[in-house]
């Protein structure tokens, strides 16, 4: 059939200029130590940051979720979907950010993309101006396609950009949007210096905090924490399928905005409920990650940060330096990132390359990223590795 061939032949155009991606099939949790495609390996690429996502404690929580509540919700939240334990979940969320947020209120998701895509359309209507940063994850740009709103692109970080932007337009609602942690740098947006701005220009600040909450911050609330904001015009993203270890997002804002988007916001009203399970886990991972266990987690991942700081030797390839979990290390050359990973590969090492269109040209890399389940000697294993590998390529 042709449509079928047309495919082929695209998939094989793929093939060859090696951008194919394949899916390993891991036998075990995920974990540092894992079972795939039948072969052990000590991973280096997972978002499980706090190592949450096989704890004995979230694991029965789920279990003993699916017992009181059933495995599926049924229905959508605005039907008969919503559960008890959506609605502690929520509840525990707001409390939990309340001290950056006013009138704080939250709402849960089944994914991040659907929480982004539903903040941006139902804040953003056609007639509003949205002002985006250059690395946006995809979720971020897709809702921002999906709003039909007139949008404009910032340079990455340059709040001076933004500012005339700002500055320029008459649009009556103004969105700034930005990841706050970017995922392929692990870099911060100037969180403080964005606020400032959408204060005096009326604007909200949509935070994508996929990779700060949970990690960043003393009790894990993520960038705002970490930065020390509280403002009304912060419409805040965290997801809970990275440090939190089980799966969904939430969005905490004033409580009107929450309001809104359970009124208006077609990602979250069209869609069945996640599993109420799922938000009973969530309660203990969330518990944790407020309590001395995440404290004490994220004071071990910091310490794993130093050290592959401190042990990396590397002449030619470029750490980039980062408070977060993910520590990047930039090679340049598709092939000798591709060399490398799979070197990396064969000696039982997962780590992935990441290679343009994904990250600029000429700055292919290894996406590093720890966790606070990795030990130091694990780490210690992989900046030999690397070391002894940037010697030799
Ligand atoms: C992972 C991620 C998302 C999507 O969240 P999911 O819950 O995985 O759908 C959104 N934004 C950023 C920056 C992410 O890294």
């Amino acid at each position: 059939m042709q449509l079928i061939a047309t495919l082929e032949s695209e998939l094989q155009q793929l093939e060859q200029r090696g951008l194919r991606r394949r899916r390993r099939i891991a036998e075990t949790p995920c974990a540092p130590r894992v079972e795939l495609d039948d072969r052990a390996m000590l991973a280096f690429c997972s978002n499980d940051y706090l190592g949450l996502a096989a704890h004995p404690r979230v694991v029965e929580a789920l279990r003993e979720g699916a017992t009181r509540y059933g495995v599926g919700s049924g229905a959508s939240h605005l039907i008969s979907g919503h559960s008890r334990a959506h609605a502690l979940l929520e509840e525990r969320l707001a409390e939990f950010m309340s001290p950056h947020l006013e009138s704080a209120r939250a709402l849960y998701f089944c994914t991040g993309y659907m929480a982004n895509l539903a903040v941006i359309t139902a804040l953003a209507g056609r007639d509003a101006a949205i002002f985006s940063e250059s690395l946006n994850h995809a979720s971020l740009i897709d809702g921002v396609r999906l709003s039909r709103a007139a949008v404009q692109v910032y340079p990455h970080g340059d709040t001076a950009a933004l500012a005339a932007m700002l500055a320029a337009s008459s649009a009556v609602t103004k969105v700034v949007v930005t990841d706050s942690v970017f995922s392929m740098d692990g870099d911060l947006a100037p969180l403080p210096a964005l606020l400032a701005l959408c204060e005096r220009h009326g604007a909200w600040l949509v935070v994508d905090d996929a990779h700060g909450f949970g990690m960043l911050g003393a009790n894990g609330r993520g960038a705002l924490e970490h930065f020390n904001l509280r403002s009304p015009y912060l419409v805040y993203m965290g997801t809970l399928g990275k440090a939190a270890g089980v799966g969904g997002a939430f969005v905490a804002a004033h409580e009107t905005v929450i309001e809104w988007l359970i009124q208006r916001a077609r990602p979250y009203i069209y869609t069945t409920a996640a599993a109420p399970a799922l938000a009973h886990a969530l309660l203990t991972s969330i518990e944790l990650i407020a309590g001395d266990e995440g404290r004490a987690r994220r004071a071990h991942l910091q310490a794993l940060i130093a050290q592959l700081d401190q042990s990396l030797q590397l002449q030619r390839w470029q750490r980039i330096a980062s408070p977060t979990a993910i520590q990047p290390i930039v090679i340049g050359s598709n092939d000798e990132t591709l060399r490398a990973a799979a070197a990396l590969y064969a000696q039982g090492l997962w780590v992935p390359a990441i290679r343009p269109p994904t990250v600029p040209l000429n700055t292919a890399r290894l996406r590093v990223t720890l966790s606070a389940a990795h030990t130091c000697d694990e780490v210690a294993q992989l900046a030999t590795a690397l070391n002894a590998l940037e010697e030799l390529a």
